[in-house]
């Protein structure tokens, strides 16, 4: 007769036995160290993702549990970790110390500053890796997260805790939005979060040197890995950001989180694979990339009252190649998302900057909390602008217009000037307010082509100068009425009225002087 509980008995023991009592470390020896990899046997009770300490104060991830070994990435110190030397397991996954002394600091992925300045007291770690907030802990997104561009907040308005990606080729602008959207975050009560992750050195200090003297350094972190760190690194590096993100929305806060680019992280999470010898799969990216991106994205949330409120919004950044957005990981991303903000070199060529298209542009989630002023006057602007679009590219070859379709296609024109806007010119809602109701009306019938965005801008200075009460009077919480929709008109046809008046004047002494010109240059002659 076979004594059942007796075996059982016996299993228990064995099971203790091997794990040994609770903080005991076990130790195993490296069997192979190349390219930053290396393969440990002797380390039996390591967990996935579990943080090893190597011989000489290194720092290495466990990521391939198999039969007989360990396979590790190293944080640092590839070229001193030599075969035989011995890795610790520490219990822990990989963490990342957190608090308020974070703001205002430039950290590496593991916590640690590289700005030169004193340590950071940390308040608490956090895990790196962590769940997402369960359905039942959300709460709807409503209230608007302002990025004080026009083109974004009339037609893909972002809410907060909403997750929105900004997509396109190189050298499109991708970068400037995010960081317009931090500087919008003055006064908002909003943390921000800036990831770089594999990007050149140089492009962060620029982007660091524009938060600082802007001043939106007190309110944000930078958490950054350059191209010159090791894949790993690179790989860590929107982990450890979100997770600072995470102590703050756990504390009841907003937060805006930047990952600039989520395309290079995932060249760094494919270096890694390949080395590690894990099965390629399309564009050679391991099976698991879109979990690597999917577990990433879903951290960002709108918690419910209950548990604080707080919230996290997430703006990926994605690079693509020849606007090609059926790429593996721009779908992959884009299918994570509540909605993208495409831009095209074709538009950022010809001068549309901000480059959206908006068309192929989105936002799912963020209409809910539009402000009610802006949600009013923007309603017909995505038809008006498709319409537009098309009639001009119908246009295109046709000479003889009649004077409706002209009229179309000069309002069309004149309102995607409006939508131009520079770098670090941020709009205010009222201001946006004032531009929407003034582009959209028949006032703009009376400013020259091509001279509006400059007449946009000297409105508002105008309106500044003289007329700040109306300003005040804008409620973005409220449909705007008549007699006050009527007022900004009136305001803006004064403006426009003397402006006019003063550019005819330009030209007529701007054509003067060039006369002069010439007859100086005769009488040189
Ligand atoms: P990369 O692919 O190199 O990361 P990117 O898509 O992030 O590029 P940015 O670096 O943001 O692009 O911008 C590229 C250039 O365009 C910069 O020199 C920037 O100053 C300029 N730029 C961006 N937005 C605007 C704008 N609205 N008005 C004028 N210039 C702009
Ligand atoms: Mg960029």
């Amino acid at each position: 007769m076979v004594d059942v509980n007796a075996i059982g008995k016996t299993i228990v023991d064995k099971v203790q036995s091997t794990h040994g009592v609770s903080g005991e470390r076990t130790c195993g020896k490296i069997i192979y160290s190349g390219d930053g990899i290396i393969h440990i046997s002797g380390l039996s009770d390591v967990k996935y993702n579990e943080l090893l300490e190597v011989q000489g104060g290194f720092k290495a991830l466990a990521l391939n549990l198999e039969r007989d070994s360990v396979g590790a990435v190293l944080f640092s110190g590839e070229d001193k970790v030599r075969f035989g030397d011995l890795v610790y397991s520490t219990g822990k996954t990989v963490q990342m110390p957190v608090g308020e002394g974070f703001l205002g600091r430039i950290v590496d992925p593991l916590g640690d500053p590289i700005d030169g300045l004193a340590d950071i007291q940390a308040e608490e770690y956090r895990p790196v890796e962590f769940p997402a907030p369960a359905i039942m802990d959300r709460g709807k997104v409503n209230k608007p997260l302002q990025t004080g561009i026009l083109a974004i907040d009339s037609m893909i308005p972002i809410g907060r805790g909403q997750r929105e990606l900004i997509i396109g080729d190189r050298q499109t602008g991708k970068t400037a939005i995010a960081i317009d959207t931090i500087l919008n975050q003055k006064g908002e009560n909003v943390i921000c979060i800036y990831v770089s992750i594999g990007q050149k050195a140089s492009s962060l200090a620029k982007i660091i040197s524009t938060l600082r003297n802007r001043g939106a350094m007190e309110y944000t972190c930078v958490v950054c890995s350059t191209a010159d760190d090791d894949a790993p690194l690179q790989y860590l590096a929107p982990y450890s950001g979100c997770a600072l993100a995470e102590y703050f929305m756990y504390h009841g806060k907003d937060v805006l989180i930047v990952y600039d680019d989520l395309s290079k992280h995932a060249v760094a999470y494919r270096t890694m694979s390949l080395l590690l010898k894990r099965p390629a799969g399309r564009e050679a990216y391991p099976g698991d990339v879109f979990y690597l991106h999917s577990r990433l994205l879903e951290r960002a949330a709108k918690l419910s009252p209950e548990k604080g409120g707080g919230s996290i919004t997430a703006l990926p950044i994605v690079e693509t190649l020849a606007g090609d957005i059926s790429a593996y990981i721009p779908t992959n991303v884009i299918s994570i998302t509540d909605g993208q903000i495409y831009l095209e070199s074709e538009l950022f060529n010809s001068g549309v900057r901000p480059a959206v298209n908006v068309g192929l542009s989105v936002s799912r989630v963020g209409g809910s909390a539009q402000r009610t002023a802006i949600r009013q006057i923007s309603g017909q602007l995505r038809v008006n602008l498709a319409q537009y679009r098309e009639l001009a590219i119908f246009m295109q070859f046709g000479s003889d217009l009649d004077a409706e379709t002209q009229k179309t296609l000069n309002r069309g024109a004149k309102m995607t000037d409006t939508l131009k806007q520079r770098q670090y010119l941020n709009y205010s809602v009222r201001e946006m307010i004032v531009l929407l109701t003034v582009s959209q009306s028949e006032l703009v019938d009376k400013i020259p082509e091509k001279k509006m965005t400059a007449y946009n801008e000297g409105l508002l200075d105008y309106i500044h100068a003289n007329h700040e009460e109306l300003l005040e009077k804008i409620d973005p919480d409220k449909k705007t009425d008549d007699a006050l929709r009527a007022e900004i008109l009136s305001i803006a046809e004064d403006y426009v009225n003397c402006s006019v008046g003063e550019d005819s004047h330009q030209a007529q002494s701007d054509a003067e002087a060039e006369a002069e010109d010439a007859e100086i240059s005769s009488d040189v002659k």
